[in-house]
C-alpha cells in the first residue's frame, strides 16, 4: 500500500524546460551571428508544443517552425504577437486567407504556391511574408531547378510580399563527412544566386553543430533542443530534457520453465522474479524492444523479458534484493541510465521517432521556465 502513495499515475514523463532553453542557447552561441528558430512541429517532437514554445519565447526565441497550418494556428493563439510561425509543409489550396489572416508565414514549395500567395498578398497591402524552399537534392519538398529558373526570369512573381528567407534541407546533415552536404549546398548556392539577394537558411540542429563557421542566416533547430543526438556519431553535447519512469504494477515469483507474456517468447530457465510495469507500446515504447530492452532501478539494469504488451511490459528482477522493488515503485525508462539514443539504437530507429511516439497517456510534468502559459502542470 505504502509504495503507491496517493498519485494516480502509471508513468511519468518529465520535460525539463530549463534544459530546452539551455540547448537553445548552446545552438545560438555556436551559430552566431545567425538567428535560431525553434522547430516545434509534431507537438514539439511529442513533448508539448505550447509549453516548449512558451519557454523558448520567454528565452528570446521569436521564430517557430511547424509542419502543418493547424499546428501554427494553435500556437499563434498561445504566444504573443511578435512571434512568427512558419509552416514547412507548404501552402495548401484554400488555406491562403486563413494563413494570411493569422499572420502565418508559409514555406512556399512550388510555383503554384508562389502564385497563389502572390494573389492573396496583392489584397493585403504588402504585409505578407513567405519563405521560399528550394529542393537542392533531397527530392522531398521545394522548388525544382526549373521552378527557380522561372522565378529568376519573372521577378514579378515574387513581388507584393516579403521573402524572408530562401531555404533548403540537407539529406545527410547528421553525417558531416558526407560529400552530399557539399553537393547540396553548392546547388543551393547556385540556385539562390539566380534570385534577388535573400537571407538563407539550410541548417538543422546537426548542420548548425557541425558547420559553426557557416550556418547560414537562420538555423532551424529541432532535435538538439529536445536533448537528442543530432550528429550520427560522437558525444552528445546537448543536455537531457526528457525523463520517463514507469510504475511497477505487480511483482511475482515464477518457477523454472514458465512462459512470460504473449507468445511465451520467454521461458524461465530457473526460478525468477518478474515485475510488470505500466508502459507498453500504446505509450510509444517500441514493441521491437521485447526481449532486448531494459529499465533501470538505482543504476541497476532490469532486462525486459517477453514481448511488450499494449499497456505493460515485464522485467526480470531476480537479481534485485526482494525489498528493493515492489508494486507502486517507479523504474527508469529514459533518464540518467538510459538515453533516447540507447533506446533508439536498440529499437533500430532514431531518437526523433522515440520522442514523437511518446503517448498521450503519459503524465507530462514540466520543470518550469519563466512565467509563461503552459499546457501542462507546472512543477516549481
Ligand atoms: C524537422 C526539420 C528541421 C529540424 O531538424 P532537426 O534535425 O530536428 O534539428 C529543420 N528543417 C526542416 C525542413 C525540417 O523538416
Amino acid at each position: 500500500m505504502g509504495r503507491w502513495g496517493d498519485e494516480d499515475v502509471s508513468a511519468r514523463l518529465t520535460v525539463d524546460l530549463d534544459a530546452v532553453v539551455e540547448n537553445y542557447r548552446r545552438i545560438e552561441s555556436t551559430s552566431a551571428p545567425a538567428a535560431v528558430a525553434s522547430v516545434v512541429k509534431a507537438n514539439a517532437y511529442g513533448l508539448g508544443a505550447i509549453a516548449v514554445s512558451g519557454a523558448l519565447y520567454a528565452a528570446g526565441c521569436r521564430r517557430f517552425f511547424t509542419a502543418q497550418l493547424g499546428e501554427a494556428l494553435a500556437l499563434r493563439n498561445a504566444l504573443p504577437d511578435d512571434a512568427t510561425f512558419y509552416v514547412l509543409n507548404g501552402l495548401w489550396p484554400g488555406t491562403e486567407i486563413e494563413a494570411a489572416q493569422a499572420g502565418i508565414v508559409p514555406v512556399l514549395n512550388s510555383l503554384d504556391q508562389v502564385r497563389r500567395w502572390r494573389r492573396v498578398a496583392a489584397s493585403w497591402g504588402g504585409r505578407l511574408s513567405a519563405i521560399l524552399q528550394i529542393d537542392s537534392g533531397m527530392s522531398r519538398l521545394g522548388l525544382t531547378r526549373e521552378g527557380v529558373r522561372v522565378l529568376a526570369g519573372d521577378p514579378d512573381l515574387l513581388s507584393g510580399f516579403e521573402v524572408q528567407f530562401v531555404m533548403t534541407h540537407l539529406a545527410l546533415a547528421d553525417t558531416p563527412g558526407s560529400c552530399w552536404n557539399d553537393i547540396q549546398l553548392a546547388t543551393f548556392e547556385e540556385l539562390s544566386n539566380l534570385l534577388p539577394a535573400i537571407p538563407r537558411s539550410f541548417a538543422n540542429s546537426a548542420a548548425a553543430l557541425t558547420r559553426p563557421q557557416r550556418p547560414g542566416d537562420l538555423v532551424r533547430a529541432g532535435i538538439g533542443l529536445y536533448g537528442g543526438q543530432a550528429i550520427a556519431s560522437g558525444p552528445n553535447p546537448m543536455r537531457r530534457v526528457v525523463d520517463l519512469s514507469a510504475r511497477v504494477l505487480q511483482v511475482r515469483d515464477v518457477p523454472a520453465n514458465t512462459g512470460v507474456g504473449y507468445g511465451m517468447t520467454h521461458v524461465t530457465r530457473a526460478p525468477a522474479r518478474i515485475a510488470t510495469i505500466a508502459v507498453g507500446y500504446a505509450d510509444g515504447w517500441p514493441r521491437r524492444l521485447g526481449g532486448r530492452g531494459a529499465a533501470f532501478l538505482d543504476g541497476r539494469r532490469l532486462p525486459v523479458v517477453g514481448r511488450i504488451s499494449m499497456d505493460s511490459m515485464t522485467l526480470d528482477v531476480t537479481d534485485l534484493p526482494r525489498s528493493a522493488l515492489d508494486a507502486g515503485d517507479f523504474v527508469e525508462l529514459l533518464g540518467e541510465n538510459q538515453s533516447l539514443e540507447d533506446v533508439a539504437a536498440q529499437a533500430e530507429t532514431i531518437s526523433y521517432e522515440i520522442l514523437t511516439n511518446l503517448g498521450p497517456r503519459l503524465d507530462r510534468t514540466y520543470a518550469r521556465y519563466g512565467a509563461v502559459p503552459l499546457d501542462g502542470r507546472v512543477s516549481a
